[in-house]
């Protein structure tokens, strides 16, 4: 069991972000801190997105503190773009992410420590920055009649391009950023496709201002002050109204039908007896927190989510969450990484160590 100050788990946006912090306010990687990530290769999520993600088509990727995101070509695919960043910005800074290692599980050690069990062995740490996004958890909506689908069911998370979708009838569930974006390139190769999503969507006119995100990033952190789990940031922001949105609107392509009520052999069908045929249902319904190892520690609420005070779970204050909920941003967990190194340099400072 090795024995760090800090274990960061995740080397997406929001772990390199606290890695910054930490060695800028004197920690040193790899002998007072590490970072752990399961993935593969640099880049957090980032390096899973779809290669028809192409870097022009993501909307407003802040650069990690202390290096800019110079000339990127927005022809090639964000996958690429922020991967080949990340590894350039762990390299600058001598970050020396360990990966792949897999976090298992954080548990309650003695003397104040927090154990965290890895596929390559343990830490004792004396607090923990957890970085671990979303990405490993997609969330599937339930609905009767999933198991009879003759056709094929898929997440967004496993989308990879239009083409598996030439010829086919293709409904898309779910009214965020990536059923817009996969139902747009889908509809010009697809048979037919059908958008259902739960509310109507809102399509937001203008640049997103300032003051209104803040007011969308204070709706989200009421629910995870109240413990209730996280909504996504852009679930109360709206969908940003583009002019390739603007075009499929009046092609009819974003014409939008209420959830089905199940789903059948052959496709969906509603409870006023509608019903659309269909090969494919793809789910673009979002994720949700990837935070099943952190079970050991009890955090959770009762309402589900895990109560915080700025990044700080309340019920622990050795662990920092950053990237959830409200900070679930590349702008929001570049602040919560700055904020989470603050308040635990500030509590490994004030409390002298334990002996064990
Ligand atoms: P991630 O990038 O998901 O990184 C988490 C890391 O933790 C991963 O590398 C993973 O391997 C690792 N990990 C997870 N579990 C474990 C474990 N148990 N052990 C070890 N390692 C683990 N935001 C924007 O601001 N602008 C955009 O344009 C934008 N576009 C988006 C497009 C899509 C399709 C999606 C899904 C999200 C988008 N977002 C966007 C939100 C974006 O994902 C976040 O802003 C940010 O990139 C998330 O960073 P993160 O560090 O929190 O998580």
């Amino acid at each position: 069991m090795r024995k760090v100050e800090v274990v960061v788990i995740g080397a997406g946006q929001a772990g390199l972000a606290a890695a910054f912090h930490l060695q800028r306010v004197g920690y040193v990687p790899d002998r007072d801190f590490v970072v752990l990530d399961h993935s593969p290769r640099p880049g957090g999520a980032w390096q899973f997105r779809w290669p028809t993600l192409t870097y022009g088509k993501v909307h407003g990727m802040h650069a990690l503190p202390g290096m800019e995101l110079a000339d990127a070509d927005p022809r090639r695919p964000s996958s690429e773009v922020i991967g080949g960043y990340f590894d350039s910005y762990e390299r600058a800074f001598g970050l020396r992410v360990h990966r792949p290692v897999r976090v298992l599980a954080v548990r309650d050690g003695s003397g104040g420590r927090l154990l965290v069990e890895t596929s390559e062995g343990g830490y004792a740490a004396r607090a923990l920055i957890n970085a671990t996004g979303t990405w490993d958890r997609p969330f599937w909506p339930r609905f009767p009649g999933q198991e009879t689908f003759l056709g094929r069911q898929l997440h967004s998370s496993r989308y990879e391009g239009p083409e598996a979708f030439r010829g086919s009838r293709v409904v898309v569930v779910g009214g965020g950023t990536s059923a817009v974006q996969q139902l747009m390139e889908i509809a010009p190769v697809a048979a037919a496709t059908t958008w259902v999503t739960r509310r109507p969507p809102v399509f937001r006119e203008g640049p997103f201002g300032e003051e209104q995100g803040r007011a969308a990033v204070a709706l989200v952190e009421q629910r995870v002050r109240e413990g209730l789990p996280p909504r996504s940031v852009v679930s109360v922001t709206g969908l940003p109204m583009t002019e390739a949105i603007r075009r499929a609107r009046e092609s009819g392509v974003l014409e939008r039908l209420p959830m089905f009520e199940q789903v059948t052999p052959g496709g969906v069908s509603w409870a006023d007896g509608r019903d659309v045929e269909a090969d494919t249902i793809l789910y673009a319904t979002g994720f949700r927190a990837a935070i099943d190892h952190l079970a050991p520690l009890r955090l959770r609420e009762p309402g589900g989510g895990i109560r915080m005070g700025g990044t700080r779970a309340l019920r622990d204050a050795r662990v920092h969450l950053v990237g959830y909920g409200p900070s679930a941003s590349t702008i929001g967990a570049n602040r919560a990484g700055r904020a989470a190194v603050r308040d635990i340099r500030r509590l490994l400072d004030g409390t002298p160590e334990t002996q064990t």
